[in-house]
């Protein structure tokens, strides 16, 4: 299960209030895209899904759980992000076998699991080469397997597309709209675009200078927007 409560959260840098007074669930097993300007506190909201980022106030819940204060690696959460971040000396193969490190997975249950992902994403034939040989689409995958293999209740996505030629990135919303209907959790989407927000969420939540606007299904958003900000950000007259 993955359904995600965020409660009265508020994040401040230095006196820099970033995130304010946020309300939100986000149900298990949705494709949840935040969306909104550069600067709006979307990555900042995810991290602090993530637990790479403390709240100053507020409570997060993941399953129910109050997960205040608990480590990303004990959350059921992976992140994957925009740079890949992968490891540049590692394989293909040891790069999302690293996703599993300190999980006491048996060898052999680990290679097939590996092996699985891989097929899953399109990188069978790529296990022994380092990512500098691949294109940007598949280091994206690499990164997408890593996180899978984890198998983790929620996916968190921060703008995982942007580095991609317009084409690409076409092709990997398609694949990331099968994926997430594939694996039935929980997605949490980053992207500053909306027409990527509104061909990709089932749930679209549009923020603005650490506020959210609007939380809806795209027909909603669509025939209803909230306020002149949602409506002039996802194109339809107010
Ligand atoms: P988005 O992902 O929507 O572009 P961010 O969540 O990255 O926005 O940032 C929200 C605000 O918080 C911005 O004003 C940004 O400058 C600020 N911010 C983000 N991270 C930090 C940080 N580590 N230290 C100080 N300010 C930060
Ligand atoms: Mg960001």
């Amino acid at each position: 299960m993955g359904q995600i409560e965020l409660k009265g959260i508020s994040k401040f840098f230095k006196q820099e209030e970033v995130i304010k007074d946020l309300d939100l669930t986000i149900k298990d097993g949705s494709f949840t895209v935040l969306v909104g300007p550069s600067g709006c506190g979307k990555s900042t909201t995810l991290r602090m899904i993530a637990g790479l980022d403390d709240q100053s106030s507020g409570d997060i819940f993941i399953d129910g759980k109050r997960v205040n204060g608990v480590p990303p690696g004990m959350r059921d959460v992976a992140m994957v992000f925009q740079n890949y971040a992968l490891y540049p000396t590692m394989s293909v193969h040891n790069n999302i076998e690293f996703g599993l490190i300190n999980r006491k997975i048996p060898k052999k249950e680990r290679e097939t699991l590996i092996a699985d992902i891989a097929e899953i994403v399109g990188l069978s034939d790529y296990m022994k080469k380092k990512p500098e040989m691949l294109s940007g689409g598949q280091r994206q995958r690499v990164a997408l397997a890593r996180a899978m293999v984890k198998k983790p209740e929620v996916f968190i996505l921060d703008e995982p597309l942007s580095n991609l030629d317009a084409k690409l990135r076409h092709q990997m919303r398609t694949e990331l709209i099968q994926l997430h209907k594939r694996l039935g959790t929980t997605f949490v989407y980053v992207t500053h675009d909306q027409v990527e927000a509104m061909s990709m969420g089932d749930e679209i939540v549009i923020m603005n200078k650490g506020v959210i606007q609007q939380a809806a299904s795209p027909i909603e958003l669509y025939h209803n927007p909230a306020n002149r900000f949602a409506a002039q950000f996802i194109g339809t007259p107010a």
